[in-house]
C-alpha cells in the first residue's frame, strides 16, 4: 500500500492538470451515509427501495412519501468537510486540480473551498417552485412539516436529479471536457454503478488514471492505479507530504 500511496504522490505532484470525479464516499467520513456500503442507506428497511422513493414518480404523485424519505435521510447540512475534500480544495488554490466533479448533493466540497465543482446531481441548497419557479434555501425544505409547499400553492422541489430524471447538458459537456483533457483523472468514493454519470469515465484518455474506493468496481481493471482503502487515508497522506 505504501508503494501505490508514494506513486500516487508522485503524479499529483507532477501534473497541473488533475480532474476528480467522486460519489458518495468522498463524505462518509464527514458522517454522511452513502448508499451501496453495508452501512449504506440501500441496506435500511423501508416500505419501498431507495430508487423508488428518489424517483421523479413518487415526487410527482406522493411528495409526502418523499419528503419523508429525503428529510430523513438526504439532507446533512451539520457535516463539515472531510481530509478528502480539504485536500482537494488545496489542490486546486496550488493550481493542480482544474476541478471536481461529484456525484454528491451535500455542497461539501464548496464549503471546504473548492471553486470549480460540477454538482452533476445538484444540491440541497438549492430548491425551486415546480409551478412558478420561485427559488428557495434549503430552511425553507427543511424547517416545514411534511411536504413544502410555495405561496402560489405549488410543491417545492429540490433542485436534485432523481431517478428519471436527465443530467443538466451543459454540466455534462463540462465535464466531458475536463476528463478529456485530463493528465490525471481521479476517482474516488463511487461505486460507479450510477449512469449516466459513472460513464463519463470513459472519456479519459490518458494513462494515469487513479482509482480509489473502499470496494470494486466495474472499472477496476481500467485503473492504472488501484487503491483499495479509504480515500481519507490516502489524501491525508498527500498533506502530510506537504
Ligand atoms: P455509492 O453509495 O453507490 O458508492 C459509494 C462507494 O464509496 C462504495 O463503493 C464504497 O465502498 C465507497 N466508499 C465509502 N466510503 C469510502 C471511503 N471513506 N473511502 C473510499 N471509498 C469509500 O455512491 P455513488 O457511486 O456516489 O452513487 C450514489 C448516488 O447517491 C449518487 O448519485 C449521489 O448523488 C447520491 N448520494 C449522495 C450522497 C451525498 O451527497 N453525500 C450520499 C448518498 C448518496
Amino acid at each position: 500500500m505504501e508503494e501505490k500511496i508514494q506513486q500516487f504522490k508522485e503524479w499529483v505532484g507532477e501534473s497541473d492538470n488533475i480532474v476528480f470525479f467522486g460519489g458518495a464516499g468522498v463524505s462518509t467520513e464527514s458522517g454522511i451515509p452513502d448508499f451501496r456500503s453495508k452501512d449504506g442507506l440501500y441496506h435500511q428497511k423501508y416500505a419501498h427501495s431507495p430508487e423508488y422513493i428518489l424517483s421523479h414518480r413518487t415526487f410527482m404523485s406522493n411528495p409526502e412519501e418523499f419528503y419523508e424519505f429525503y428529510k430523513d435521510k438526504l439532507i446533512h447540512d451539520e457535516a463539515k468537510p472531510s481530509t478528502t475534500h480539504i485536500a482537494l480544495a488545496k489542490l486546486e488554490q496550488m493550481g493542480k486540480l482544474r476541478g471536481v466533479i461529484t456525484q454528491n448533493i451535500d455542497g461539501l466540497h464548496q464549503m471546504a473551498g473548492s471553486r470549480n465543482v460540477i454538482e452533476l446531481h445538484g444540491t440541497i441548497y438549492k430548491n425551486f417552485c415546480v409551478r412558478c419557479g420561485s427559488k428557495y434555501p434549503l430552511s425553507a425544505v427543511k424547517n416545514c412539516e411534511g411536504v413544502p409547499y410555495c405561496e402560489c400553492g405549488g410543491v417545492i422541489k429540490p433542485n436534485v436529479v432523481l431517478y428519471e430524471e436527465a443530467l443538466d447538458s451543459e454540466d455534462c459537456a463540462r465535464a466531458v471536457n475536463w476528463i478529456k483533457d485530463a493528465e490525471v483523472l481521479i476517482v474516488g468514493g463511487s461505486s460507479l454503478g450510477v449512469f449516466p454519470a459513472a460513464g463519463m469515465i470513459d472519456y479519459y484518455k490518458g494513462n494515469r488514471l487513479v482509482l480509489i474506493n473502499m470496494s470494486e468496481t466495474q472499472y477496476d481493471r481500467r485503473a492504472n492505479l488501484l487503491i483499495h482503502d479509504k480515500l481519507g487515508k490516502v489524501f491525508g497522506a498527500l498533506l502530510d507530504g506537504e
